[in-house]
């Protein structure tokens, strides 16, 4: 079948973007690497395109909306979390929009569990001291040792999709896991890996019986050696549970010391001039972050403070960046394969046209 949809994507996002031009759609590609100015996503959109295939770079909001009015009939998201997509405005242009949940859950869960390894385990400073020649003895403690993190408890702040990932990688390092989720909870989940932490208790696979279990959020971080964040930025406002600055003065100041904060989720979920004092104050013990406030993170981010730098991991919001993850063109698979196929599924009316049961589409509630 022949298609004559136009298509504008403001990023490539590889090998999938075949699929519809296999299918006959004319696709127009941002060639630059970096993200477009919205003026020129405007201008694609008064020129009368169909779909958009846009990052977490791009600012979808009523202008946005407004541009497309009449010709625009979806937004298909390359990203799970969507923030930089006015909801209100999609729904009240009636515009569907796509996300690729799920697929990148795992990729994001085991990249947030290696961030909490590295932090605790000195990786970072201990290969500088190996690189640098001034690695001088083997010695018992010196110059620094790092934390287990097996037989450790972690609170898991958000217990979603990629939340309840990370759970099953804590489970199989024997840690204890508290959770915090005022908007979902999943007990049969909970009480799944429960059974198998007895189980593996009972049969001599772990030495130590641990537990997990729903806590409040103040309990989490005061009892938490490690505290992993995987909640949607959500602002005041747009939700009864909002997640701006979640971690502000306040919240770290109940971390124990000795604890580590890991934040995969979205930078504006921690108040990172907040962060960057607690840091150099030791009111925490260290931080990684995958993700910023502003991103790139600017040159004069004081948690690029060389005071801290051995206690505070910074990545370039890398968690989901797996090969498969990111660029299969397969939709159970990876980002790209499920951004194309929510696009084609608005486009070419699958499921009978009715966006509600269209798998991907997120603002269902607007149709
Ligand atoms: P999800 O919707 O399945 O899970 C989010 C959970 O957070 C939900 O259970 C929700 O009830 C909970 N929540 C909402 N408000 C909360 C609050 N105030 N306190 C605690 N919990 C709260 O989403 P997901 O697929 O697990 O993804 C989570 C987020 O991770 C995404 O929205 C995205 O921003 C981020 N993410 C980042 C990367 C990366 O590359 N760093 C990759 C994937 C996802």
């Amino acid at each position: 079948m022949k298609n004559t949809f136009r298509v504008f994507a403001t990023c490539d996002i590889g090998p999938a973007l075949d699929v519809l031009r296999k299918r006959g759609y004319q696709l127009e590609v941002y060639p630059d690497p970096k993200a477009p100015p919205k003026s020129l996503i405007l201008d694609k959109l008064r020129s009368g395109i169909d779909g958009l295939i846009t990052t977490l770079r791009d600012q979808v909001d009523a202008e946005v909306f407004e541009a497309g009015r009449g010709t625009l009939k979806v937004v298909a998201q390359y990203a799970v979390g969507f923030d930089n997509i006015n909801r209100a405005d999609a729904n009240r242009y009636k515009v569907p929009f796509t996300n690729t949940a799920d697929v990148l859950t795992e990729a994001t869960a085991e990249f947030a569990f290696f961030l909490m390894g590295e932090l605790a385990r000195q990786l970072w400073p201990a290969e500088h001291l190996t690189r640098e020649n001034k690695w001088g003895f083997w010695h018992p403690y010196l110059p620094f040792l790092g934390d287990e993190v097996t037989g450790k408890t972690i609170a898991i702040i958000g217990t979603g999709r990629i939340g309840m990932a990370m759970i099953k990688k804590c489970a199989g390092f024997d840690m204890n896991i508290l959770c915090y989720d005022p908007a979902y909870q999943n007990r049969e989940f909970i009480k799944g890996i429960q059974e198998t932490m007895d189980l593996r208790h009972a049969r001599g696979i772990q030495k130590e019986q641990t537990f997990i279990k729903y806590v409040s959020f103040e309990e989490a971080l005061g009892e938490a050696d490690f505290v992993s964040v995987h909640v949607p930025l959500v602002r005041e406002g747009e939700s009864s549970t909002p997640t701006f600055h979640l971690f502000d003065e306040r919240t770290l100041r109940r971390m124990k010391p000795t604890a580590y904060l890991v934040n995969t989720s979205r930078g504006p979920v921690i108040d990172q001039d907040a962060l960057a004092r607690a840091l150099r104050e030791n009111w925490i013990a260290g931080a990684a972050l995958d993700v910023y406030e502003k991103e790139p993170l600017p040159a004069d981010s004081p948690l690029r403070d060389p005071a801290i730098a051995d206690r505070c991991r910074l990545l370039p919001h890398f968690a989901s960046a797996g090969k498969i993850t990111r660029l299969s063109s397969d939709p159970d698979r990876g980002m790209a394969g499920r951004c194309v196929q929510g696009l084609v599924d608005v486009l070419e009316g699958n499921y009978d046209g009715q966006v509600k049961k269209m798998p991907y589409v997120v603002n269902k509630e607007a149709f």
